[in-house]
């Protein structure tokens, strides 16, 4: 669960094309970082993947399965956004709640997932509190919790800490890989931030204007960059 392969998956945005033919294999459990300067198309890149776009070309599979037409609600991935997106006048609890009361999940089972997330992202003394009686970093884990809750085969986070100070970063960024070692689920994570990309990946992919620039491990991005584009991002000395 959590395997997902781009096949010559394109977008156009009416005659512009914002990614031309793209192949991608992302493995179960994986942490994929998305790199890239502003507009090279990480977002749309993973909008395409939840769904939340159709492609102009090619398959997105899911699990070996052809997910192209599956709507967003049917491909079992969850999406974290860097607005927090959360619904000021509900409480913690009923945000995390949220997509569980859309999918008619049992109330017992809804409470079960909700105790479960809120130990693992140190919540359980806000449930009852709303959005506005959080910090940033906390409602980030909110965020973070609403997802966890719907059991996804895979984390799909667009750039989910670029709104917070930079110190506050740093402990989000350990949480989000110790998430990322106790469940082992597949994350995608789009940033443009290099340090988040060499401490969190396992898998780096550079992009530029919607293209694959280079894939590989920070170590092997790090050591051997392609050309001074890829050296660029990920701090390398070439
Ligand atoms: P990134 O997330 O890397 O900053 P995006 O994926 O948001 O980049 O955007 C990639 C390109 O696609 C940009 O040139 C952007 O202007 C364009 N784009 C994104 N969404 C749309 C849209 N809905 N309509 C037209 N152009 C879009
Ligand atoms: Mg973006």
């Amino acid at each position: 669960m959590g395997r997902i392969t781009l096949e010559n998956v394109t977008k156009r945005f009416g005659d512009v094309e914002v990614i031309p033919p793209l192949n991608l294999d992302i493995d179960d459990g994986e942490f994929v970082v998305f790199v890239g300067p502003s507009g090279c198309g990480k977002s749309t890149l993973l909008r395409l993947i939840a769904g939340l776009e159709d492609t102009s070309g090619g398959r997105i599979l899911i699990d070996g399965q052809d997910a192209t037409e599956t709507p967003p609600a049917k491909r079992g991935l969850a999406m974290v956004f860097q607005s927090y997106a959360l619904y000021p006048h509900m409480s913690v609890r009923k945000n995390i709640a949220f997509p569980m009361r859309m999918a008619s999940v049992p109330q017992d089972e809804q409470d079960r997932r909700i105790e479960a997330a809120a130990k693992a992202l140190n919540l359980t003394d806000y449930l009852d509190r709303k959005p506005g009686q959080l910090s940033g970093g906390q409602r980030q884990r909110v965020a973070i919790g609403r997802a966890i809750v719907r059991e996804p085969s895979a984390f799909l986070f667009d750039e989910p800490l670029s709104n917070l100070d930079a110190a506050l970063r740093v402990g989000m960024r350990l949480e989000i890989s110790e998430l990322h070692n106790r469940l082992k689920t597949t994350m995608v994570y789009v940033t443009h931030d290099q340090v988040e990309a060499m401490t969190m990946a396992d898998k780096i992919v550079v992009l530029r204007a919607g293209h694959i620039e280079q894939v590989g491990s920070p170590m092997e991005l790090y050591r051997a960059p392609k050309n001074l584009f890829v050296a660029g991002f990920i701090g390398s000395p070439k």
